[in-house]
């Protein structure tokens, strides 16, 4: 490669491991991370749990030290975005005026938080979160207690957010439009336990439940408007209704973007030199014969790690399966497997549901393909290897909790 070196667009946990991907493939060239933020990077999961409950610490959130990147040569242009990419040319222009050349280039860019599309998006007192200044914004507002707090959506970052006001006294209202929360990632079955989860703790779940608009007053929100006419008072409102890819940049340099950008299982794109991790890549899974997005810190993790060796020259074939976790409250669970094959299955237990403490498993033509633990720890792998080895189980041992998994697993590779 030339001086052009690598150069690495976003710089979210996905771009700086394909810094350090790159580098422990052998890649001795330049590397240079393009970082709209103005920051090193670092990791979001902690900004809806520990930081913004303010157990954990700004230090936690760092993706590396800040000497690594001196060490390892890897340059972090901070607080510049890139607004141009010539794929021809291998030119990316950046906002501060500069033009870099390169021989490879990795879009990390990730993903945003979707807006609320109707009336009152942009009142003051509505928030978002995505950032270090979004979860500092909102630990400013919880912190005091005695707050209404009113979220829309009840996915992970909505339930998260709406466990850390709880936990510092606020009055906390979800509003959804599903019948239970986290439907559309882990199903009625499951979700229903996080339901009870945060009635128990005194949320006031509105669920099947459309939201007309954010009402205001002199420019600040004051509640948040039902379909039917009510108004559930708020003092703040949070936003949490999913992610979009950020592929603007992509779709402009006529790269291939379709639920992200599309790329092989080597992340390359549809143009040469031109590879894609983390929230923004659309990545072919052999397992799954198909491609895959997913918003998940495991993804960028691994993605950013495998692209690296890929960009530098390694061959590479990704193919593990999304991993994700979370904690809200005493309750912490992880969970592996691929949404596009639990598309209507329904999930069995192992374990002690109304107690919290369960293994979910969703069995599709006697295989698992997706597995949930919930305050049962070091079980991980071996739920990621009952996936990976399509080894058929015995739906009546899979939930006998005296039925070890390794034994579920006996059979496998063979
Ligand atoms: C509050 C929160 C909690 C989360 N909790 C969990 C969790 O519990 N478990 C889990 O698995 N996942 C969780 N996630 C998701 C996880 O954080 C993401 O999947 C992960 O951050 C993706 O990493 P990334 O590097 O692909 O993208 P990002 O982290 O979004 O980084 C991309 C970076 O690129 C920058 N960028 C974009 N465009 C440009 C440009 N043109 N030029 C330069 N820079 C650009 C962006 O500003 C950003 O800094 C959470 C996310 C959030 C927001």
């Amino acid at each position: 490669m030339s001086e052009g070196g690598i150069v690495i667009v976003g710089g979210g946990l996905a771009g700086a491991r394909v810094a350090e991907g790159a580098r422990a493939a052998g890649y001795d060239g330049p590397v240079r991370i393009v970082a709209a933020e103005d920051a090193m990077p670092y990791i979001r999961p902690p900004l809806s749990k520990e930081f913004l409950a303010g157990t954990g610490s700004r230090d936690d959130l760092d993706v590396h030290p800040a000497e690594w990147y001196a060490e390892q040569r890897v340059e972090v242009l901070r607080g510049v975005r890139a607004t141009g990419l010539d794929v021809r040319a291998h030119r990316v222009r950046l906002d501060d005026g500069r033009d870099l050349a390169w021989d490879r280039l990795l879009l990390a860019t990730g993903s945003t938080p979707r807006r609320w599309p109707g009336a009152g998006a942009d009142l003051e007192g509505v928030h978002l979160l995505r950032t270090i200044g979004d979860s500092l914004a909102l630990r400013a507002l919880f912190e005091p207690g005695g707050r209404s707090i009113v979220l829309i959506g009840a996915g992970w970052i909505g339930l998260e957010v709406a466990a850390a006001a709880r936990g510092y006294g606020n009055e906390v209202t979800v509003v959804a439009p599903e019948a239970v929360p986290l439907e559309a990632a882990i199903g009625p079955a499951a979700g229903e336990v996080f339901a009870r989860l945060h009635r128990d703790d005194g949320v006031d779940l509105r669920l099947s439940t459309k939201v007309a608009g954010i009402a205001g007053e002199e420019g600040r929100a004051i509640g948040v408007a039902l379909e039917g006419g009510e108004v559930v008072p708020a003092d703040a409102v949070i936003v949490g209704i999913g992610a979009v890819p950020i592929t603007g940049l992509a779709e402009a340099a006529g790269i291939e973007v379709g639920n992200g950008i599309t790329t092989d299982a080597g992340f390359r794109t549809s143009e040469p030199d031109t590879y894609a991790a983390g929230d923004v890549a659309n990545v072919y899974q052999p397992f799954l014969g198909a491609h895959l997005r997913t918003e998940h810190w495991a993804t960028a993790e691994h993605h950013g790690l495998a692209a690296g060796r890929s960009i530098a020259g390694e061959a590479v074939e990704f193919d593990e399966p999304p991993y994700f976790y979370t904690d809200q409250y005493d309750l912490g669970m992880e969970f592996s497997g691929y949404g596009p094959l639990m598309t209507g299955v329904q999930p069995v237990f192992r374990g002690d549901v109304p107690g919290r403490e369960f293994i979910a498993f969703w069995v599709a033509d006697e295989r698992v393909v997706a597995g949930m633990n919930v305050n049962v720890w070091d079980v991980n792998e071996q739920v990621q290897q009952l996936i990976s080895s399509r080894v058929r189980v015995d739906a009546a041992r899979l939930v006998d909790p005296g039925v070890p998994l390794e034994a579920l697993l006996a059979g496998a590779g063979a």
